[in-house]
């Protein structure tokens, strides 16, 4: 039985990936300090025999008895408003967490993927995003802990594979989203479908002529499982090149949620993207891979889950 360490499992897409590694029969490490991720979502995992869970703050050395096969870097947080909050702690955790990963994969001899993101183009002077645009970041803007965190992420991760030789993977994720997202996190699709269940405005930032292309979960998970069983090192875009305006996008969540509410405009964040819209061309010469679930359905199953969450969950504030 292969084993795979997954960090961030606790998270959206941590949690997602440990159901696809336990369904194809590997033993799953999970490990999480639960910054910004839930008990809730890996709960349904806890009884299995296959599935083992860490509580640890990846930044500290990481201690592991088993022998792994593969890693998924995946803790960090990945919402504006959580890494606005946590400014330090998210330099910390793609800066050293990555460090101590990348030392535990040399020493393991283990097959390492890194989550990186869209935000190492920043907002982006070339569009639709191809993986050989360097990027526009702002560095000291308010976004750059993260931008730049992932940035030097990739830049070590290509260093230990140069230095060490330790097999890497690098996936730009593109906004991805689906069930167990954290309903309070700040991203727009937990906003608007929160605020349309609790009956308030949406809110859109700027004037909404920003664009963003959203991937749903499971065709992410497929991109990343691919990728890691794939024999490329270099960075590969991963997401849905269907590209939307924040304007349009309020007015489809307003037809499928049946809100009779308005929306409202408030300030555009510092250095928020204008456009972003992954070029999938490699992915899918690489990996055969390129979304299967429309924007339509994927954002049905999403709104069920925020649907089904108790009125607690509903209206816990986390401003
Ligand atoms: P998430 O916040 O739901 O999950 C992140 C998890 O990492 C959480 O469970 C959190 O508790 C854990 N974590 C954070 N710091 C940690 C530390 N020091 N030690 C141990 N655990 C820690 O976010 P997500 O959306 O699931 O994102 C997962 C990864 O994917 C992140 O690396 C993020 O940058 C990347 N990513 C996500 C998206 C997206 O659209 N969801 C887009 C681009 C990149
Ligand atoms: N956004 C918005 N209203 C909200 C939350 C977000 O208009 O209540 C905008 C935000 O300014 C950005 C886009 O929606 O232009 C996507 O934001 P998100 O935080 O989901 O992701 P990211 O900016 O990291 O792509």
């Amino acid at each position: 039985m292969k084993h795979i360490l997954i960090t961030g499992a606790a998270g959206f897409l941590g949690s997602h990936l440990c159901d696809r590694f336990l369904k194809e029969g590997y033993h799953v490490i999970g490990m999480d300090n639960f910054i910004t991720g839930d008990k809730k979502n890996i709960a349904h995992l806890i009884n299995s025999t296959q599935f083992q869970f860490i509580e640890h703050d990846i930044t500290e050395f990481i201690k592991i008895d088993e022998c792994l096969d593969y890693i998924l870097h995946f803790a960090s947080p990945a919402s504006p408003i959580d890494y606005l909050k946590i400014p330090i702690q998210t330099l910390k955790v793609g800066s050293l967490g990555t460090h101590n990963l990348l030392g535990l994969a040399k020493a393991k001899k283990a097959r390492m993927l890194i989550a990186s993101t869209s935000e190492v183009y920043g907002d982006p002077l070339v569009h639709p995003q191809t993986e050989d645009y360097y990027g526009n970041v702002n560095t000291i803007g308010p976004r750059g802990v993260y931008d730049e965190a992932k940035r030097f992420q990739e830049s070590i991760t290509m260093a230990y594979h140069r230095f060490h030789g330790i097999e890497t993977r690098i996936v730009r994720i593109f906004n991805t989203y689906g069930p167990r997202m954290r309903l309070n996190d700040g991203r727009v699709i937990p906003a608007f479908m929160g605020q349309a269940l609790r009956g308030e405005d949406l809110t859109i930032f700027g004037d909404g002529s920003q664009t963003r292309s959203f991937c749903y979960v499971d065709d992410q998970v497929e991109g990343i499982y691919r990728l890691l069983l794939s024999d490329y090192t270099y960075p590969v875009n991963i997401g849905n090149p269907h590209e939307i305006s924040i304007k349009d996008f309020a007015e489809e969540i307003i037809k499928l949620t049946g809100t009779t509410q308005k929306v409202i405009y408030k300030d555009l964040p510092v250095n928020d993207p204008m456009q972003r819209q992954p070029d999938i061309t490699l992915a899918k010469k690489l990996l055969n891979w390129e979304p299967k679930v429309g924007r339509a359905e994927g954002m049905k199953i999403t709104f069920n889950y925020f649907k089904s969450l108790t009125q607690d969950e509903l209206y816990k504030s986390e401003h």
